[in-house]
């Protein structure tokens, strides 16, 4: 055993689907204007931080968390709004649960459909957990290409689609009237997937009891708690019962328990900062679509898609002038030369809109 190189023995053991896989790439962002990963620019008050810092002194970490963390659930399920008789189910993350509902579903064969270009964890999560991915490709303006969306289900039966609603990485939300019709076409489980809740005009946590084979995801990561890791799924107890066997019992720490419990006692200050970022998105839009050679796409999230001449370019004089935003380029051809940036503060999206201005002029 011990001739054997851990490279060879790690090429040897490991499935063909891993060693094609590439990481989820995050890259290094000290010292930048952090505009690209969707989160929320603001802390919350010094004040409420001060009172979490008590909780958190007096925590008991030395304890495993309340497995069904139920406090926090409770403050979910009324700051949702959830209809009557359904239920929550908590991730380490919302990432966690993609990966939970594959594994869940995951039959020799089964179909995992999404859309594309959409939020890259559908693909890959179902990848390495071994489903068949079928990717089916948006209209030329982002809308759902419902015809070879319903097409496609009838001919994949797909036993689990996904649905950002809004869409990451294009911004646009679906027609409700689109999405419906997927659900009700579709044989499996359709999770309509609202990790930019906070900053779009409609949900489908209302409609939850039409559908039997319906779920709704939810993370906190946009509502300003990134660094906790927080997502949920909102559906009938029916499915979350069976699906809470797949959940690892300490998934959600005591930590994070505790401190979302804090914020979600404060969720009007979250959502007074989600208004702040829609209102300057629409501010950020207006700049954006004024500057020569720039496309800007409508954004119902707290990020903006964008399309100029040369994104890598671009892209790089934006970070010499210390700016991170996410480069598209490359990842899918509808997203040929498309830049994607999150709403930041008021004086970050300035910084922002004047470095991109000067690199598209020293460019040119
Ligand atoms: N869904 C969508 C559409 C996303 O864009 C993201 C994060 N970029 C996630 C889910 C995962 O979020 P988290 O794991 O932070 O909850």
């Amino acid at each position: 055993m011990s001739s054997i190189s851990a490279s060879s023995l790690a090429s040897a053991l490991l499935r063909q689907e891993v060693l094609d896989l590439h990481a989820y790439h995050v890259p290094d962002s000290s010292g930048y204007i952090k505009l690209d990963a969707m989160e929320n620019p603001y802390l919350v008050p010094s004040e409420l931080r001060g009172e979490i810092a008590e909780a958190v002194a007096a925590a008991a970490i030395n304890r495993y968390p309340d497995p069904g963390a139920s406090a926090l659930k409770e403050k979910i399920r009324e700051v949702t709004d959830l209809p009557e008789g359904m239920g929550v189910l908590l991730g380490n993350g919302s990432d966690e649960l993609i990966q939970l509902l594959a594994m869940a579903v995951n039959k020799p064969g089964e179909v995992l459909l999404s859309m594309e270009p959409s939020f890259v964890m559908y693909k890959m999560i179902a990848i390495f957990t071994g489903m068949r991915y079928v990717g089916v490709p948006l209209a030329a303006d982002y809308s759902l290409d419902i015809s070879a969306t319903l097409a496609a289900i009838k001919r994949e039966q797909p036993a689990l689609v996904f649905l950002s609603y809004p869409n990451n990485p294009t911004g646009n939300l679906f027609s409700a009237d689109d999405v419906a019709q997927i659900i009700q076409a579709s044989p499996g489980l359709v999770v309509v997937d609202e990790a930019y809740y906070a900053f779009a005009r409609d949900s489908f946590i209302p409609h939850l009891a039409r559908y039997p084979n319906l779920l709704v995801m939810r993370t906190f990561s946009k509502l300003g708690m990134a660094g906790l890791r927080l997502g949920f799924l909102a559906g009938s107890s029916a499915w979350l019962e069976q699906l809470e066997k797949l959940r690892l019992p300490y998934n959600v720490g005591v930590l994070p328990q505790l401190v979302a419990g804090k914020l979600l006692d404060h969720h009007e200050v979250l959502l007074q900062q989600a208004e702040q970022i829609k209102l300057d998105r629409t501010k950020l839009y207006r700049q954006l679509s004024e500057i020569k050679g720039v496309r800007v796409y409508p954004s119902e999230a707290n990020f903006l898609l964008f399309r100029v001449a040369n994104a890598g370019t671009i892209f790089n004089g934006l970070k010499q002038r210390g700016v991170l935003i996410k480069n598209l380029n490359g990842g899918h051809p509808m997203l040929t030369d498309c830049l994607r940036v999150t709403v930041g503060t008021p004086a970050e999206n300035e910084q922002f809109i004047a470095a991109l201005q000067e690199t598209i002029i020293q460019s040119a």
